[in-house]
């Protein structure tokens, strides 16, 4: 999967060369190529942004180097034909793993990150015309930029890319994947630590009864915390957080 990602804090991206991600640029199976919105601002101060239309606080990114990076990134030898945009925006429709595990599967994703009050809307109007373009939000607060909710998609994404994960199995039973519960709590050991032990249901060899208490635990937890993700046959009454201890 090829990933251009255009920023004025190309910086923030380093993050991207460490761990399971940094090893999936190095093997090949994900290629991020990050762009300095600046190197498409031509005057003397390498200006990016100016007053809103209409007046206003704050100021908003200036469409002219947003096209030129774009239109450079489109037009690049090894671009994808229909590659999808996104932008990060609080005003986006809202990230989750229905969306990771969709984006997964594209073989190009550009991300424009943007700052202060945001990019001229005509961006989005523009590439909207031509292409795929999103909006995104990654939840329903205001950061400064768009960085750190590219890093967090590029992060969800990359890992149900294949081979990004080394055992895929262990991206199967997480929160939010299959039924849409949340994991069930994780021990290891000791069997005690500072009075508290691991419940012993997970150290009786019994394959059967450690699936059940670990379904049991995904409901509960569920039940108590993200109570609008349980499907509509588990709605009920709750059966008590240790019932199959
Ligand atoms: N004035 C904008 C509004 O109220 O919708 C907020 C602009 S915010 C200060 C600057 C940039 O941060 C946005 O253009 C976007 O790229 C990014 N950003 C802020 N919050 C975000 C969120 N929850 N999800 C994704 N991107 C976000």
């Amino acid at each position: 999967m090829r990933i251009d990602i255009v920023s004025i804090f190309p910086g923030y991206f380093e993050s991207l060369g460490l761990s399971l991600l940094g090893r999936a640029s190095q093997k090949g199976l994900i290629d991020v190529r990050v762009h300095d919105l600046r190197d498409a601002a031509h005057d003397r101060h390498r200006t990016v942004d100016d007053t809103p239309a209409g007046g206003g606080a704050g100021m908003v990114m200036k469409p002219e180097p947003w096209g030129e990076m774009l239109d450079g990134i489109l037009a690049s030898d090894d671009a994808d034909p229909d590659p999808v945009i996104i932008f990060p925006s609080p005003a986006g429709e809202v990230f989750d793993q229905r969306m990771a595990r969709e984006l997964a599967e594209e073989r190009h994703l550009v991300f424009g990150c943007g700052r202060y009050e945001g990019i001229d809307h005509r961006v989005f109007d523009e590439y909207s015309a031509r292409g795929r373009v999103r909006l995104v939000s990654i939840g329903d607060y205001v950061l400064n930029g768009g960085e750190v909710a590219t890093i967090a998609m590029i992060e969800a994404i990359g890992r149900l890319v294949p081979g990004v994960v080394g055992n895929p199995a262990s991206l199967v039973e997480e929160s939010h994947e299959e039924d849409g519960l949340l994991e069930y709590p994780s021990y290891t050991k000791p069997a005690q630590w500072r009075g508290h032990a691991v419940p012993p249901v997970l150290l009786s060899g019994n394959h059967a009864a450690v699936d059940a208490w670990r379904r049991e635990q995904r409901i509960e937890r569920t039940r108590e915390v993200r109570p609008e993700l349980l499907p509509p046959e588990l709605r009920g009454a709750s059966r008590g957080r240790h019932a199959a201890d």
